[in-house]
Parts: structure tokens; C-alpha cells; sequence
């Protein structure tokens, strides 16, 4: 996604869809980052931001040359009528990037369980029910789709909002110490027996300019922020750090959580 930022030229409009208190941090001086969500913005999010309805947006057709909806279209009510919407508001060759949870998985079903249902609306199961959906309602077409892989971030005790829940119990009361290894043995115990018990879901690229990014996945995923970066990433901005028995640590670049390499 942050690729796809740093090549739109100066004037570009990007369109954070479902922005919650914004999907991610901001954008490089002289574009213009425009944040949608149907509630208020969170203090200190970057960017103008509009309270809208995703499924009727206020905006004139051709409007935007990067979409970006960071873990949002399970959330909508009206589904076919926003992903219509992101369509309408597209310019001719614009991007579109999408990340959405696999309701199959280990992590989607624990966030459920946590959350009450998490606000997830639209279940993905399969990455070919997404790219159908999307190429259908919005004529864009698919260029590359990524696996995301799981770091459970929202059981990180850093990121709980008052009191944390009795369940969290279950999983050491979100310690990053132990999320850390945690995540570390789910996709140790993948690599070995073959399931998909560290997987998270998809991202997914639609129209837009030059090459995709490389569908190579990330395992390293920052088990505090979410962020996955690639391990030469790591080694080149000196995150990594020591040995600790058979695991090697490394703080995270984006935010200083506490992970194991794998
Ligand atoms: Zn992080």
C-alpha cells in the first residue's frame, strides 16, 4: 500500500475508504489525503475527513487516482453499493488497494469470539470471491493479490482501550512477550504440518500504473502495530537484534513492539 503512495505524483487524491481513525499514518507532502468513515474522527488523525456513507459517497465521479480500504469492506452494510461507489469515484487508470480478513481463519474467528462479532458483516473466504466482486461493480482490473499473514495485534495489550476483557485471560492478558512467541509457533506449526493457523487474509491490487508489488508474503508481522515488513527491511535498518535460545528478536521499525524473527 505504501508503494503505491510513494509513486503517485505531487496533486495526486487518495481516498482512505472506512477510514476509522485513519488505516494508516498519512501521506508524503503534496498529496491529498482524504479520509471517509461514518464516524467522527479520532484525535490527531492526518488528513481532511469526511463522515459519510461509504455506499453514497459525496464525491464527484472520477475523483480519486488511490483508493485504499485497510481492512474495511467486511465491515460495510451495503456492500455491492460501496464497492459500485469506489467504481463511480475511481479516475480512468487509478488504483485500488484492498486488505480483507479470511473468515476462516484462526485469527478472524478469535477476533469474533473477542469482539462479539467484531463488526464483520461481509464473511471472505476465498480470495477469488473478492477479486470477482470487485472486477464485477467496478469494471477495475486485478493485477496481483498478496497472503497476509497474522500477528493477533488486537490481543497486545498496548492497544486495549480501558479494562481488558476476562477472555484476554486465555491469551497471557495480551503480554507482547507471549504474543510474540505465540505467533512464532503458529507459524512454525504452518511451516511444518501445512495449515494455515498464522494466516490472517488478502491483499489485493486492482488497475493502476507500473508493476504490482511483489506478491511475496511478509511473515514478519509486528505483533504491537500490525505492520509487515520484509526481513532485508529489518537487517537494513538494524531492527534486528540478538539471540534469545533458538530465537532472534527484533524491535519494530514502525512502532518498537517486541517481535521473533521467522
Ligand atoms: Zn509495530
Amino acid at each position: 500500500m505504501l508503494h503505491l503512495m510513494e509513486s503517485l505524483p505531487a496533486g495526486s487524491r487518495i481516498l482512505d475508504l472506512g477510514a476509522g481513525g485513519g488505516s494508516f499514518p498519512g501521506a508524503k507532502p503534496g498529496l491529498c489525503l482524504v479520509r471517509l468513515d461514518l464516524q467522527a474522527p479520532a484525535a490527531g488523525c492526518s488528513g481532511s475527513y469526511v463522515r459519510a456513507d461509504a455506499a453514497r459517497m459525496p464525491f464527484a465521479p472520477a475523483s480519486f487516482d488511490l483508493i485504499i480500504s485497510n481492512h474495511s469492506l467486511e465491515h460495510f452494510c451495503h456492500l455491492e453499493e460501496t464497492v459500485r461507489e469506489i467504481g463511480r469515484v475511481m479516475k480512468p487508470g487509478g488504483a485500488l488497494y484492498v486488505a480483507v480478513p479470511d473468515a476462516t481463519t484462526l485469527t478472524d474467528r478469535i477476533y469474533r469470539w473477542m469482539g462479539r462479532g467484531g463488526g464483520h458483516l461481509n464473511p471472505f473466504r476465498t480470495p477469488d470471491e473478492v477479486v470477482g466482486l470487485i472486477e464485477r461493480l467496478t469494471g477495475l482490473p486485478h493485477r496481483a493479490t498478496r497472503e497476509l499473514y497474522s500477528s493477533l495485534s488486537f490481543l497486545n495489550a498496548h492497544n486495549f482501550v480501558g479494562r481488558p476483557q476476562k477472555k484476554a485471560i486465555l491469551f497471557a492478558c495480551g503480554n507482547e512477550r507471549f504474543l510474540a512467541v505465540f505467533t512464532w509457533i503458529l507459524r512454525w506449526w504452518d511451516q511444518r504440518f501445512g495449515t494455515r493457523l498464522s494466516r490472517y487474509g488478502w491483499s489485493f491490487y486492482f488497475g493502476g500504473w507500473g508493476e504490482p508489488e511483489s506478491p511475496e508474503p511478509w511473515v514478519n508481522v509486528c505483533v504491537r502495530c500490525g505492520s509487515g515488513h520484509p526481513e532485508a527491511l529489518l537487517r537494513k535498518v538494524g531492527g534486528i537484534q540478538k539471540a534469545v535460545g533458538v530465537f532472534q528478536t527484533y524491535r519494530c521499525p514502525t512502532c518498537g513492539g517486541f517481535n521473533l524473527l521467522f
